[in-house]
């Protein structure tokens, strides 16, 4: 870059970086307590890999709290009453959503792009609210040791945001959080994950399921016209499968999954089709500087186990609106106001981490590194042979995955003045 050029400046009181889950509520959120705030995303639309689809509990009771909830059935979905388990013994249920409190007894399932279209239409009608596509934020704006806000390339070259906060919302490889100098502890998972796409087709099995043999693990989220898929595998081990060529995959869904019959071949045609998640579980020691903080994956990249990560960053958003957009309107945002957003948050995202590495350690590993003659493991036994236990834990893990430890409920007051517009 030319040190001579002048780099354009935009100032607001809020610049989130990255319109995931966490910072499309976070901007609605900011922008709805009347706080002038920006969110940038370094991409031109939200239409991404699949990301996860899955709106539990906790945030459909956020929408209902915001008003949300009418307009958000309008956009095409599918709801969840229960997962079950396929083993070679026979099928249970493993979350089983009828018995959950409260208003919604059910997870919906919905495009993540569709959810954050929505979210941020809904932003757009507050005259506070601005989102830049195509924003890459690359480099903090820093002063006397305190973040002032980022610089950004667009189309245009580069820019400048200044802010008295920054939230970085930029995901598990936030930039913005490595530039801080902020560093999270590494707490290991055992397996990585394929994702994959074939149509459904009748006679297959209702509703969305996981099927587990000795060594594998296929969760098969049924999206009405066409299963999404996964192959969790050991982790490292995605060299060895890619080497027998994707055949080598054919094999395993024919072998594991018969019904799907000959659509493996048409839905997973090469490796082009598949999706890979390199599966991590990390959280940093502080989510804050002065001037900065860190929320959902940026703070914090959870197991795919239960599903929660969407629904993670949401709660995240939604307790940093509660906590900040008052010291924001102020324009007096402190560290302590910062601490206690992780103070709010470190101990729901610590328990959940916890029982994900508990299943991660008791379950996934044993079952990943079980031979085909081996049995399953103990606890998968219990679930699927002992209709009590397999009760009890269908009721506990609905719970932990459309609830949570700490359900956050919106309390930054909304202001009056809104504008009809779409972004
Ligand atoms: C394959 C896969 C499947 C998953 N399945 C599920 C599931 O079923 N249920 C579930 O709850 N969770 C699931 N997750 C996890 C879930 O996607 C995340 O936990 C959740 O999206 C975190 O939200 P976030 O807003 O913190 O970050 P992200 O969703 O990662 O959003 C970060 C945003 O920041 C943008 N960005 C990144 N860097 C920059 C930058 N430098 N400048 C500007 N913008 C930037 C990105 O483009 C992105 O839009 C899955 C994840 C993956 C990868």
């Amino acid at each position: 870059m030319d040190t001579t050029e002048v780099i354009p400046v935009e100032n607001r009181t809020c610049c989130v970086v990255g319109c995931g889950p966490a910072g499309a509520m976070l901007g609605l959120l900011l922008a709805r307590a009347g706080v002038d705030v920006v969110v940038l995303e370094k991409y031109p639309d939200f239409f991404r890999d699949f990301r996860g689809d899955t709106i539990h509990a906790s945030t459909l009771q956020v929408l209902d709290e915001l008003g949300l909830l009418a307009g958000f059935e309008q956009v095409p979905q599918q709801r969840t009453v229960s997962i079950g388990i396929r083993t070679d013994d026979g099928t249970a249920t493993l979350g089983d959503f009828s018995t959950l409190p409260g208003k919604f007894q059910y997870i919906s399932m919905v495009p993540q792009w569709d959810f954050l279209a929505f979210l941020t239409q809904e932003a757009a009608r507050y005259p506070s609210f601005h989102l830049r596509r195509q924003a890459e934020a690359f480099a903090l704006v820093e002063d006397g040791g305190a973040v002032r806000g980022v610089r950004y390339r667009d189309p245009d070259g580069v820019r400048e945001v200044r802010a008295p906060l920054t939230v970085a919302c930029d995901g598990r490889h936030s930039v913005i959080r490595q530039e801080a100098g902020l560093v999270a502890v590494e707490f290991g998972a055992p397996m990585d994950v394929l994702w994959f796409r074939v149509a459904k087709a009748e006679g297959d099995p209702a509703g969305t399921f996981a099927r587990l043999a000795p060594g594998r693990l296929f969760p098969m989220i049924d999206r009405r016209t066409y299963w999404q898929g996964a192959y969790v595998m050991p982790k490292g081990s995605f060299p060895q499968l890619k080497a027998r060529g994707v055949g080598g995959l054919h094999q395993e869904l024919h072998r594991y999954l018969p019904f799907l019959g000959n659509r493996v071949e048409k839905g997973v045609r090469s490796w082009d089709d598949v999706g890979f998640l390199e599966v991590k579980v990390n959280r940093l020691e502080r989510w804050y500087r002065r001037g900065l903080l860190c929320i959902g994956d940026a703070a914090h990249a959870m197991s795919p186990i239960g599903g929660v990560g969407i629904n993670l960053a949401v709660q995240d958003a939604v307790a940093a609106a509660n906590l900040l957009a008052e010291p924001l309107r102020r324009g007096a945002v402190t560290e302590a106001d910062l601490r206690a957003v992780q103070r709010r948050r470190e101990r729901p995202t610590k328990l959940t981490q916890r029982v994900q590495l508990l299943m991660q350690r008791n379950m996934i590993s044993p079952l990943l590194e079980s031979s085909d003659s081996a049995q399953l493991p103990r606890p998968m036994r219990l679930v699927t042979r002992a209709p009590f236990v397999g009760r009890a834990v269908a009721r506990l893990l609905a719970r932990f995955m459309a609830i949570g430890f700490r359900a956050e409920h919106v309390r930054s007051a909304p202001i009056t003045e809104v504008r009809q517009e779409t972004v």
